[in-house]
C-alpha cells in the first residue's frame, strides 16, 4: 500500500513540477515583454524631451541674435544721425565764417576805396592850388584865425622838418654808440687794472721765491765746496766742478729797468740751469765718494793692532838674532802685548791661514787694486782660507810663533807682487 502511495505521490509531484515550470516560463515571458515595452516607452519620451529642449535652446539663441542685431542697427542709426548732424553743423559754421570773412573783405575794400578817394582828392587839391589857407578854430567858435601859405613855402617847411628829424635821429644814434663804447672801455680798463695788480703780486711772490731758491743753491754750493775740500784732503780723485753759479747774478741795471716778469723768468731759468748743473755735480760727487769708500775699504790703511809701536821698520836692518851682515826686512814688526787682537788692514778674501814656516801662525789676505797683506808670528788664527773678511775684522791674536824673539806682529803689504813699506799707507 505504501508502495502504491509513494508511486502516486511521485506522480503528483512530477505533475506539480511540470505545472510550475510551465507557469514560470509564462511569467518570465510576460515580464520580459513588460520590461521591453517600458524601455521603449522611456526611450521615446527621452527623445521627445531632447527634441523639445533643442527647440527651446534654438529659439532662445535666435531671440538673442535678433536682439543683438536690433541693438547694432540702433547704434548704426544713431551714428548715421550724428554724422548727418555733424555735417550740417560743419556746413552752418562754414557758411557763418564765410559770411563774416566776406563782410570783413567788403569793409576793407570800402575803407581802401575811401582812403584812395581821400588821397586822390588831397593830391588833386595839392596840384590844383598854389596857396593854402589854415584855419585855427577855437572850441567856442569865437576869434577864428586864418593864415595863407604858399605851396612852395609849405614844401620848404616840410623838407626842413624832415631834415631836422633825420639830423636829430642821427645825432642820437651816434651819441648812444659813443656812450656804449665808453662804458665798454671803462669795464675793460677796470678788468685790466685788476689783472695787472694780480700779476704784479704774483711777480713779487715769484721774485721772493727765486731769491730764496738762489740763496739755498748758494748754500748748497758752499756745502759742496766744503765736501770737495775734505775729500781732496783725504786724497780722493774728484770730477771737476761745473761753473753752475755763473748763471746766477747776471743782469744788473739793464735787466733792472726791464719788465719785472721777464726778470723773474730769467731768474727762474737761471735757477733751473743752476739746479740741473748742481744735480750733475752732486751725482758725480756721490759716485766719486762711493768709489773712494770702496777703494778705502779694499786697500790697506788700517793699523793691524790696537796700539803698539814699530820695533823693526821696513827695509835694511841689523840681524835681530845677532851676527854680522844686514838682512832685508819685507814688512814691519809691531811690538804689543801677547794675545792682543789682530785686525784685517783692508777687506778681502783670505788666501792662506795657518802655520807657514818661519812666519809661525800666519795669514795672508788678497785685496783689490793689486794689494795683499800678511800677518805673522800670531798665537792663533781665527779666519780660514777662502773667507771674506771686512776691514778691521779680527783675524787672529798676537803671539811669538815661528822665527821670533818675543811677542810681536810681523805685518807685510804686497803691491802687485812686491813688498812695500806699510807705514807709508797707514
Ligand atoms: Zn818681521
Amino acid at each position: 500500500m505504501s508502495q502504491n502511495f509513494l508511486e502516486r505521490c511521485n506522480e503528483k509531484m512530477q505533475s506539480i513540477y511540470d505545472y510550475c515550470g510551465t507557469k514560470a516560463k509564462q511569467l518570465y515571458a510576460e515580464l520580459l515583454a513588460a520590461v521591453r515595452s517600458l524601455y521603449n516607452h522611456c526611450e521615446v519620451k527621452a527623445r521627445e524631451f531632447y527634441a523639445m529642449l533643442l527647440e527651446k535652446v534654438q529659439l532662445l539663441y535666435n531671440g538673442c541674435l535678433e536682439k543683438i542685431a536690433a541693438i547694432v542697427a540702433q547704434v548704426k542709426a544713431v551714428i548715421a544721425v550724428a554724422k548727418i548732424q555733424l555735417a550740417m553743423f560743419d556746413r552752418r559754421v562754414r557758411l557763418h565764417v564765410m559770411s563774416i570773412v566776406n563782410k570783413l573783405q567788403a569793409k576793407q575794400q570800402e575803407i581802401v576805396g575811401r582812403m584812395k578817394a581821400r588821397y586822390h582828392a588831397l593830391r588833386s587839391t595839392w596840384r590844383r592850388n598854389q596857396h593854402f589857407t589854415f584855419w585855427f578854430i577855437p572850441a567856442d567858435g569865437q576869434n577864428i584865425a586864418k593864415t595863407h601859405v604858399k605851396k612852395t613855402h609849405l614844401k620848404y617847411a616840410m623838407t626842413a622838418v624832415a631834415s631836422f628829424l633825420v639830423f636829430v635821429s642821427c645825432t642820437i644814434g651816434v651819441l648812444a654808440h659813443f656812450a656804449v663804447q665808453n662804458e665798454q672801455q671803462k669795464q675793460e680798463l677796470a678788468a685790466y687794472k685788476q689783472t695787472k695788480s694780480e700779476q704784479e703780486q704774483t711777480i713779487r711772490q715769484l721774485r721772493l721765491m727765486a731769491e730764496t731758491n738762489q740763496k739755498k743753491l748758494a748754500a748748497l754750493s758752499k756745502l759742496e765746496d766744503q765736501v770737495r775740500s775734505q775729500m781732496e784732503k783725504s786724497g780722493a780723485q774728484l770730477p771737476p766742478k761745473s761753473n753752475a753759479s755763473d748763471y746766477a747774478g747776471q743782469g744788473g741795471p739793464v735787466l733792472g729797468s726791464a719788465n719785472p716778469a721777464n726778470i723773474v723768468l730769467e731768474q727762474e731759468k737761471n735757477i733751473g740751469l743752476e739746479a740741473d748743473a748742481k744735480k750733475v755735480d752732486l751725482e758725480n760727487l756721490l759716485s766719486a765718494i762711493e768709489a773712494e769708500n770702496y777703494r778705502r775699504e779694499v786697500t790697506p790703511s788700517q793699523w793691524p793692532t790696537s796700539g803698539g809701536y814699530i820695533s823693526s821698520s821696513f827695509g835694511g836692518r841689523a840681524n835681530p838674532f845677532g851676527g854680522y851682515g844686514r838682512d832685508w826686512h819685507p814688512g814691519i814688526d809691531i811690538a804689543t802685548d801677547y794675545g792682543e787682537p789682530v785686525y784685517a788692514s783692508a777687506a778681502g778674501y783670505v788666501q792662506q791661514a795657518g802655520w807657514y814656516g818661519g812666519y809661525g801662525i800666519y795669514a795672508r789676505i788678497n785685496h783689490d787694486y793689486g794689494y795683499q797683506t800678511a800677518y805673522g808670528h800670531m798665537s792663533r788664527v781665527v779666519c780660514r782660507a777662502g773667507q771674506y773678511v771686512k776691514k778691521g775684522e779680527i783675524i787672529g791674536y798676537v803671539g811669538s810663533t815661528g822665527y821670533s824673539t818675543g811677542p810681536h806682529l810681523h805685518f807685510e803689504v804686497i803691491h802687485y807682487g812686491e813688498q812695500v813699506d806699510p807705514s807709508s799707507l797707514m
